[in-house]
C-alpha cells in the first residue's frame, strides 16, 4: 500500500485529473465524507487529506510516501528528505511583494528605509529581501495577509497572486515578483527505494499526464 498526501482545494482538484489519467479515481468524496483517508479504485494506493503546508512534514517522516506540495510550501519547509522529480504545473501562480497602491516601494526601498513586511512566507521572504539588500522586519501571519497594510500593520506583504483581483479589491499592487510557483510531485526518499514497484508506475503517469 501507498499513501499520497493531497490538500483540499485547488490542490486537490487539479489533482483528481492526474490522477485520472493514471486510471485511478476516489471512492470517497472528501467534501461530502468527513473521511481524512480516502480508498481509491487502485488497491496499492490510498489518498489522506492534510493542511497544504503539513504535505511536505507527512512525506518526509514517511508517514506518506508521496504528496502534492506548491513550491511555495516546499521553500519555507526546506526539502529536507524529500525527492522532487516532478513539475505536475498545477496550482499556478506567482509569489509577489505587493503594496498600497499609493505607497512607493521603489522609492522606499532604494532610501535604505526600513519597511515592515507582513507574510504567511517568512523564509522566502527573508532570502528575497537579504538577496536584494532591502531592511525589512517580518511579520509572521496566517491569513488575510492582505488586511495588513489597510490597517497598519504592515508597510507591504508577501504573497501569492494569480489573477491580482485580490490586490486590486483591497487596494494593492504587486510592486515585485519573487518568483513563479506551482504544484510539485515529492517522493519520500526510503519509500522510493522500498517501493518503487507501486510508486514508479504511478511517476511515470503523472509525467504523461503533465508533459
Ligand atoms: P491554503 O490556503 O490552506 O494554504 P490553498 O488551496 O489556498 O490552501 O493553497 C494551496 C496551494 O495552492 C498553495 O500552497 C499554492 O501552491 C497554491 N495556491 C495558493 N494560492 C493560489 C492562487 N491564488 N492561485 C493558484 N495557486 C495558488
Ligand atoms: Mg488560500
Amino acid at each position: 500500500m501507498i499513501t499520497l498526501a493531497l490538500s483540499k482545494g485547488r490542490i486537490f482538484d487539479e489533482t483528481l485529473p492526474l490522477l485520472e489519467a493514471a486510471g485511478i479515481a476516489l471512492r470517497d468524496d472528501p467534501e461530502t465524507s468527513r473521511k481524512l483517508i480516502l480508498a481509491t479504485t487502485c488497491r496499492d494506493l490510498r489518498v489522506i487529506i492534510v493542511r497544504a503546508s503539513d504535505v511536505p512534514t507527512y512525506v518526509q517522516y514517511g508517514a506518506a510516501d508521496l504528496g502534492v506540495a506548491g513550491k511555495d510550501v516546499l521553500d519555507e519547509h526546506g526539502g529536507q528528505g524529500l525527492y522532487q522529480p516532478l513539475d505536475l504545473k498545477i496550482a499556478r501562480c506567482r509569489m509577489m511583494v505587493a503594496a498600497p497602491r499609493d505607497f512607493d516601494y521603489e522609492h522606499a526601498a532604494r532610501q535604505g528605509a526600513r519597511l515592515r513586511v507582513a507574510t504567511k512566507y517568512v523564509q522566502t521572504a527573508r532570502e528575497h529581501f537579504a538577496a536584494k539588500g532591502v531592511h525589512v522586519d517580518l511579520i509572521k501571519l496566517y491569513g488575510s495577509m492582505e488586511l495588513a497594510p489597510l490597517t497598519g500593520l504592515a508597510d507591504a506583504i508577501v504573497d501569492l497572486v494569480s489573477t491580482g483581483r485580490t490586490l486590486r479589491a483591497n487596494n494593492l499592487k504587486a510592486v515585485e515578483e519573487i518568483g513563479v510557483v506551482s504544484a510539485r510531485l515529492i517522493v519520500n526518499q526510503a519509500a522510493l527505494k522500498l517501493k518503487r514497484g507501486v510508486i514508479q508506475p504511478l511517476l511515470d503517469a503523472f509525467a504523461r499526464a503533465t508533459a
